[in-house]
């Protein structure tokens, strides 16, 4: 019998914009754990920075990560939480994905990995992924709290992140090379960033 099971990644985030060091991750994520494919899931509504900022419009978002991750065999971007109605959970994400041959595998950076048990039904997250935790500068030493089986990836520091991004662009200040060039002509041509 065969029982191979379908190694599936799943790498969530705002991406507003996705930069340089989420290309990177998904790519060493491919690589270090033999995954089959790879997706990428853009947040419809991220209820953990509602309010704390506006956030480019999800059908924008979902344009950009397309972009990005364009160069990356077997990344498939996709819209799952972007057209689901209200509030998303990675642990509805999870559940939707979990087929059986799929073993599923949850990409977290260490800063978001160590609040994992404020997740909502963090505890069924456990039992449906492996976590994986890849090292955000500043966090490297975060892991997930007790209870979560979780693997490491080895990646190099990349101090790139969305909100300095989106700060060099209000500020005038290039991006190039921080953010591949179709993602860069995206931010250009709707404008996004510029103070209001
Ligand atoms: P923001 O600055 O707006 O918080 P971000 O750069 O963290 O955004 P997200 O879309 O929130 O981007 O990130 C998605 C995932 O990518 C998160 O798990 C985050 O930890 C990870 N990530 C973002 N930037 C890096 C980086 N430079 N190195 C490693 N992981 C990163």
């Amino acid at each position: 019998m065969d029982s191979y099971r379908r190694r599936v990644g799943v790498f969530g985030g705002t991406f507003d914009p996705p930069h340089v060091a989420h290309v990177h991750v998904a790519a060493a994520a491919i690589h270090q754990l033999a995954l089959d494919q790879l997706l990428v899931i853009p947040a419809g509504q991220p209820w953990q920075k509602v309010g704390s900022r506006t956030i480019s419009p999800p059908s924008t978002r979902l344009r950009m990560a397309v972009a990005a991750f364009e160069m990356v065999d077997k990344v498939l971007v996709s819209d799952l939480e972007i057209t689901r109605e209200g509030d998303t959970y990675t642990v509805d994400t999870l559940g939707a994905l979990g087929e059986a041959g799929t073993e599923l595998f949850l990409l977290l950076g260490s800063d978001a990995a160590a609040g994992l048990d404020t997740w909502d039904r963090s505890d069924q997250i456990a039992e449906l992924a492996t976590i994986v935790v890849f090292p955000r500068r500043g966090f490297e030493t975060a892991a997930p709290p007790n209870g979560f089986a979780w693997t490491g990836l080895e990646l190099p520091g990349l101090e790139v992140s969305s909100s300095d991004l989106r700060r060099r662009v209000a500020h005038g200040e290039p991006i190039s090379g921080l953010v591949p060039p179709l993602v860069e002509a995206i931010i250009r041509s709707e404008g996004l960033f510029l103070p209001s």
